[in-house]
């Protein structure tokens, strides 16, 4: 199997040989705006797009690169369902899945309309969606039942087939008019087009925001802005909505195969896989299967779970080159729905917790945004607010969520197993060591140097736990990410992990 040296990649991602991607520049000034969008996915993008529309002198500052963290890592499949509509519909009822497939469709419109308008060379196409199991046993087969009539409940029209896969399932249905795109290449249209009309930055963290004071700190300068919209996946410091959601880690892979699917998006439910065939931007046609999702800190699960994805896909697929793999993040809500809008701070607008559907959510939430923004009340916006509370909803998700934190803030500094010691650290590799009398995050790189790191999130002083295959340190509690010298990856945490002085330092 072949992982990318850059983690950070997908087929989407791969050098294209294409000279048009838009570089930005890092901001180096002060700046005024009415709108600071924070973070260049598809949510930041889109809501940027709308805010200018709406006449609000907009800014959009990204840490990275446009569209290179979740969006660039996703699947590109865009669907009025959402992952788990049996379980929607029973929490919720009729009405509210009604009205989520409706947003939903509006999200898939909003994404085609920008398309079309400005011309994006990204692959968009309506194709249908089948839902369906590989193994003939009775609890699968009720589940895809429930599954049918969530559907139907919210307004869709499921018809019962088998699927476009080289190999049987056992029973299933398809649902016409979805859609599939390159969400990389989307992004990268779509910023072009935004770079014409308003500042846009790369490689710009915000390390601090003053709700109060409505600014944004970067490194190279302030923004001052009457609203800050925080498109970055989680948003980025402390928010409420932090304690209500769990993280996990989702794997893919993209390999050639000589007999792909049909054009649409299959889900097989039993084996929890989603695949697609997909084309590149550099013409190479592939198998994409997304699958695997665990806990983000769960030591060695990501390379088992990229393992059993790449058999499962051997098992059914004639291969015929080489695997390609990469992870990605998703935040699952406590109550099942995103949490989009205005958040404790009336001028600081957060949109979280998409699961793996945050390509469509991420589109609802740019009109809802721009919405509450302008001034615009809608029940949509109170459904999906995150400051509702849904007690009844929420339990379960608030127990497991909290637990997990707990038992990574105390658990970890009290198990007494012997840590790894600095030797038995490979070259590319890092662990968390007892050294000098503390607890030490250790990475050694391919040259043999030693970095010594605190393992301490800054975010919520949970500990790291070092992830092979993605080659960073991952925090189990909110799902903060660093690379293997500390550097910030991805949020909440808003700075990198501290630096410890290195081997035979003061
Ligand atoms: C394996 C996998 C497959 C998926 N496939 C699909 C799919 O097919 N369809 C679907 O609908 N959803 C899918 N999803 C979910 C989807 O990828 C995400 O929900 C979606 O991309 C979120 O977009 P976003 O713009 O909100 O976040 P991101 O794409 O993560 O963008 C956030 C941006 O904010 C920037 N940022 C973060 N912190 C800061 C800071 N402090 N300062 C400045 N910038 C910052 C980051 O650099 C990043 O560019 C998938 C998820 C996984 C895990």
């Amino acid at each position: 199997m072949r992982h990318l040296a850059d983690t950070n990649t997908s087929i989407w991602t791969l050098p294209s040989p294409s000279p048009d991607t838009p570089a930005f520049p890092v901001l180096e000034t002060d700046l005024h705006a009415d709108v600071v969008v924070v973070g260049g996915g598809i949510t930041g993008l889109l809501t940027a797009l709308h805010l200018s529309d709406a006449g609000q002198r907009v800014v959009l500052i990204d840490a990275g690169q446009i569209a290179r963290r979740n969006t660039g890592l996703s699947t590109g499949n865009l669907y009025t369902a959402v992952s788990n509509m049996s379980d929607l519909s029973a929490r919720w009822g009729g009405g509210v899945v009604g009205q989520v497939r409706a947003l939903r469709a509006g999200g898939i419109r909003t994404i085609e309309r920008a398309v079309r308008r400005l011309a994006l060379d990204c692959g968009f196409g309506r194709v249908p969606m089948f839902y369906g199991i590989e193994h003939d046993a009775n609890d699968l087969r009720v589940r895809v039942e429930q599954e049918m009539l969530a559907y139907q409940r919210a307004g869709l029209t499921p018809s019962a087939s088998r699927g476009g896969l080289p190999f049987a399932l056992a029973s299933g249905f398809r649902v016409e008019g979805q859609a599939q795109f390159d969400p990389y290449r989307f992004c990268l249209g779509l910023a072009a087009h935004l770079g014409r009309r308003i500042p846009v930055f790369e490689s710009t963290p915000a390390v601090d925001v003053d709700a109060g004071e409505g600014c944004v700190m970067t490194p190279g300068g302030r923004i001052h802005a009457r609203h800050i919209v925080l498109a970055t996946h989680s948003p980025a410091g402390f928010n409420l909505v932090q304690a209500e959601m769990e993280v996990y880690r989702e794997c893919g892979i993209a390999v050639r195969v000589a007999d792909p699917p049909a054009p649409g998006i299959h889900w097989i439910k039993d084996s929890e896989r989603s695949l697609r065939a997909a084309v590149a931007a550099t013409g190479e046609q592939w198998l994409i299967a997304v699958g695997g999702k665990h806990q983000v800190g769960e030591q060695h699960r990501q390379q088992e779970e990229t393992q059993r994805l790449d058999a499962y896909v051997r098992e059914r697929f004639q291969v015929t080159g080489d695997v390609i793999a990469w992870s990605a993040q998703q935040f699952k809500p406590a109550d099942g729905l995103p949490y989009i809008g205005g958040s404790a701070h009336d001028n600081v607008w957060v949109a979280t917790g998409f699961q793996a559907d945050g390509l469509v959510w991420g589109a609802v939430a740019a009109q809802l945004i721009t919405e509450g923004i302008t001034g615009v009340h809608s029940d949509a916006a109170r459904l999906l607010s995150p400051l509702r509370i849904t007690p009844m909803k929420s339990a379960k998700g608030w127990a497991r969520t909290n637990a997990t934190v707990i038992k990574h803030l105390v658990g970890d500094r009290i198990k007494r197993e012997m840590p790894t010691h600095v030797d038995e650290v490979n070259s590319g590799c890092g662990a968390l060591v007892e050294r000098d009398g503390q607890r030490q995050a250790i990475y050694r790189d391919p040259q043999g140097q030693l970095h010594a790191l605190s393992p301490v999130c800054p975010h919520m002083k949970c500990l790291v736990q070092w992830n092979d295959p993605a080659k960073s340190w991952d925090c189990p509690c909110h799902g903060s990410r660093f690379a293997p010298t500390g550097e910030l990856l991805e949020g909440p945490a808003m700075t990198g992990l501290r630096r410890l002085a290195p081997e035979g330092g003061p």
